[in-house]
């Protein structure tokens, strides 16, 4: 059955008044699209009806003998067979489908049927019982097994009616009364004749518009898959479809492939699971859980491995669909890998002093609240840290001294801390350290020997002997109310009053901390404002 796709998306076409379509165009396409179902049924009526029709040959002979009017029986007979021999002919099996055939020859063996029973009827000279049997028989017939193709067919019937009622009584004389109980008969005959052929016609003309608009139906997923298919196959974006359950890879495009075994290690990709890919297991839930509550996901960055275990970057897209009858996800992996490290270097960056290596502001406070999370509830110190004269360094040995000098100074200081301890240059000769864990006591005998470091041993950069010192503020973070901010600033305060109390020494923030304070400060010649 051949379908004309594009005529039916703007064309569709209803059976009308005889249940035949309208135009002979549609009409022709139906013909044509069922000719395997019309063509033996109209083959069938043709061949056996012009053949019975030719056989009652033999009652004409014994009812007639050889005589004029034998041979016009004969005459009329062998053209009827010939009609119905050509349409059998043309509506064989092997025969092409041929709508205009079919709508020439059908009507044509209908008429020749009818008009040749008359004309025997006429050369009989009388009509009879059986002949009124046989015009039911072939009035049924013709009304509901030959195929309907123009609605001249359905006329055929009432005209032959009311021309054998017309011939009865004019040219036979048969009684009046049997004429109506043949036109009676045959009328009924017609009416439910006519009705049911409509109904046919309609029905039959009604499930081939169904068929058309299912296969075109068919034809446009087709179309459309195929469509779809092509863009997966080709699609520059890494394209993985899994199944929703164990996340089996069903089907990877060319660019996945690439993504994912890029050395071709993998004999077939199709063998693994999505979870083979994962850089680690929170990576697999978090998709699990996304698709056990949304349709759709993403994008969301994740990690993942290749074939080799190398680690990518990707942002993930996914969406659940169904694929051979199957519950699938279709995901769409975007590699980052590189948009990634240029991300954390940048944050990196922005949160490194350039010259020392070490945090610096910003780095600072971000690393300093993580550091407070993680060692909560214990308490925290805080210092303040800033190089004495250090103007004096830069105005008699140059800036690039300096600079020389407050590296070497990061890594003194870096060098008395522990692992766990925070180092940042928060400003030009400023340091700051977070001391997780360091009660007062403690913290005021790291910054001792921070200070120490410093002034115990003269720096030595390019030839000079540099003698340099530091003055400390010590702060604490006691309570969960402190900020780091606060705290800073507290040592800060400090820090000032080490300076004020003559520079190289250590000062704690506040008097609360004071009576532990007053202990060391006594120790280690550390002053503090209470003391
Ligand atoms: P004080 O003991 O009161 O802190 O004296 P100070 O000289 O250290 O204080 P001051 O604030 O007057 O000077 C700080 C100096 O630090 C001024 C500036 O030239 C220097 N400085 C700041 N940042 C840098 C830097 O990155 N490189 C160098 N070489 N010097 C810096
Ligand atoms: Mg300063
Ligand atoms: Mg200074």
């Amino acid at each position: 059955m051949s379908v004309s796709t594009a005529s039916l998306a703007t064309h569709n076409p209803a059976p009308g008044a005889y249940g035949l379509f309208p135009a002979r165009s549609d009409e022709d396409a139906f013909i044509a699209d069922t000719w395997k179902e019309l063509a033996p049924r109209a083959h069938a009526v043709a061949l056996w009806g012009g053949l019975i029709f030719a056989a009652g040959m033999l009652s004409d002979y014994l009812l007639a003998q050889p005589s004029a009017s034998w041979l016009a029986l004969m005459v009329v007979r062998a053209m009827v067979l010939s009609v119905g021999l050509r349409l059998a002919w043309l509506t064989r099996r092997a025969s092409a489908a041929d709508p205009y055939r079919l709508r020439i020859w059908m009507p044509l063996f209908q008429v020749a049927l009818l008009a040749g029973q008359r004309a025997i009827v006429q050369l009989h000279g009388a009509a009879s019982s059986y002949q009124a049997l046989a015009a039911v028989l072939a009035c049924l017939i013709i009304f509901t097994y030959a195929p309907m193709v123009r609605p001249l067919q359905l006329w055929v019937m009432p005209a032959w009616v009311t021309l054998a009622s017309l011939q009865m009584l004019s040219l036979l004389a048969t009684p009046p009364r049997t004429v109506l109980l043949f036109v009676l008969i045959l009328s009924f005959v017609n009416i439910v004749g006519w009705q049911l052929a409509t109904h046919n016609n309609r029905s039959q003309r009604n499930a081939w518009l169904d068929r058309r608009r299912l296969q075109w139906e068919v034809a446009e997923r087709v179309s459309a898959e195929q469509n779809l298919r092509h863009l997966f196959e080709v699609s520059p974006v890494p394209l993985v479809l899994a199944g929703q359950h164990r996340g089996r890879l069903l089907r990877l495009n060319q660019a996945a492939l690439d993504l994912l075994d890029p050395r071709r290690l993998l004999p077939d990709p199709s063998q693994l699971s999505a979870q083979d890919f994962y850089a680690d297991s929170q990576t697999g839930r978090m998709l699990t859980q996304a698709l056990a509550h949304h349709e759709a996901f993403g994008p969301v960055d994740m990690r993942i491995r290749d074939s080799s275990r190398r680690e990518l970057d990707v942002m993930v897209s996914a969406r659940k669909l169904r694929y051979g009858g199957r519950r699938a996800v279709l995901a769409s992996l975007v590699e980052i890998t590189h948009r990634k490290r240029q991300e954390h270097e940048l944050r990196r960056l922005a949160h490194t002093d350039p010259l020392t290596a070490l945090h610096n502001r910003r780095g600072f406070f971000l690393r300093a609240a993580q550091a407070r999370r993680q060692c909560a509830p214990a308490p925290l110190a805080l210092l303040a840290l800033d190089v004495d004269l250090f103007k004096s360094v830069n105005d008699n040995h140059g800036h690039a001294v300096g600079d020389i000098v407050l590296q070497q100074l990061a890594g003194r200081l870096g060098a008395v801390l522990r692992e766990q301890d925070l180092l940042a240059r928060i400003g030009g000769e400023e340091f700051a350290v977070l001391l997780p864990g360091m009660d007062a006591a403690q913290a005021l005998d790291a910054a001792e020997r921070l200070r120490r470091a410093v002034c115990d041993h003269a720096l030595r950069c390019q030839g000079l002997r540099l003698q340099l010192s530091v003055s400390i503020g010590v702060a604490l973070i006691a309570s969960a109310h402190d900020d780091i901010d606060g705290a800073l600033a507290r040592a800060d305060e400090a820090m000032y009053r080490a300076k004020q109390a003559g520079r190289n020494c250590v000062e704690l923030q506040g008097p609360a901390a004071a009576p532990a304070a007053e202990a060391v400060s006594r120790a280690t010649g550390v002053s503090t404002l209470a003391g």
